[in-house]
């Protein structure tokens, strides 16, 4: 029968004080390959936390929920976890600020995605990307296509900088909005624009042509551009 409030198991699960060493090794381990994790899924900040902080809540989120009501699970423990996730946060963010290199590794550098109303396919793996994400992102800032955007940068939050084209610099590009976006054409007409969908290259056949190839990608997958002025 257990005791109720019997301090070996209430603080310390009935083991020995060393075992907060196998603690401390278990943190490094859960916290390093968290990060790594993270990194490896390719996302980066949701939204304003950096993967940094979501590791944080996390792993504190765990251990603060376990000894709560699993009577087996030592107060003590828990409490060293906080505090050696606390002091693997501080190092993580003191090399971070005292090193470029590393800087770059943990929270990577802002990618330029649209460089003058086209994709800067060149700069980034675009199948990496979410893309009707991305492009929901626009729509939510009253861009109808890529011709309207001069620059669109992804920041290591996870939030994305737009800066866009003035009016009367507006020219012809990809459209986003969905049902536009989804009119796949096979066959291009001479003389009207289209945009290739992938990497959003602008071409304008001389001659009216089937399964035209795209300068830019080297694709075959095209829509009819537009250049709407945006609204606002
Ligand atoms: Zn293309």
């Amino acid at each position: 029968m257990k005791e109720i409030f019997e301090p070996a198991r209430l603080f310390m699960n009935n083991l020995p004080p060393s075992f907060i060493w196998e603690v401390l090794f278990r943190c490094v381990v859960v916290y390093l390959s968290l990060i790594i994790v993270l990194k490896l899924s390719g996302r980066r900040g949701i939204k304003q936390l950096s993967i940094f902080e979501v590791v944080i809540i996390l792993t504190l989120g765990s251990a603060a929920g376990d000894p709560l009501f699993y009577e087996d699970v030592g107060l003590l423990p828990a409490i060293c976890v906080f505090i050696f996730i606390l002091v693997l946060y501080r190092i993580t963010t003191y090399s971070i600020s005292k090193s470029k290199r590393i800087e770059k590794l943990l929270e990577g550098e802002p990618v330029y995605l649209i460089e003058n109303g086209e994709f800067a396919i060149d700069k980034f793996k675009k199948e990496s990307m979410a893309f009707d994400e991305f492009f929901a992102e626009l729509r939510l800032r009253n861009i109808s296509h890529l011709g309207q955007v001069d620059l669109a940068i992804l920041e290591t939050t996870g939030e994305i900088s737009v800066f866009y084209l003035d009016n009367d610099k507006i020219k012809y590009g990809l459209p986003i909005l969905p049902h536009h976006f989804n009119n796949k054409v096979n066959k291009l007409n001479k003389n009207d624009i289209y945009a290739c969908r992938f990497c959003g290259n602008i071409q304008k056949p001389k001659e009216t042509v089937e399964n035209c190839t795209c300068d830019k990608c080297g694709r075959e997958d095209w829509v009819k551009a537009i250049n709407d002025k945006r609204v606002s």
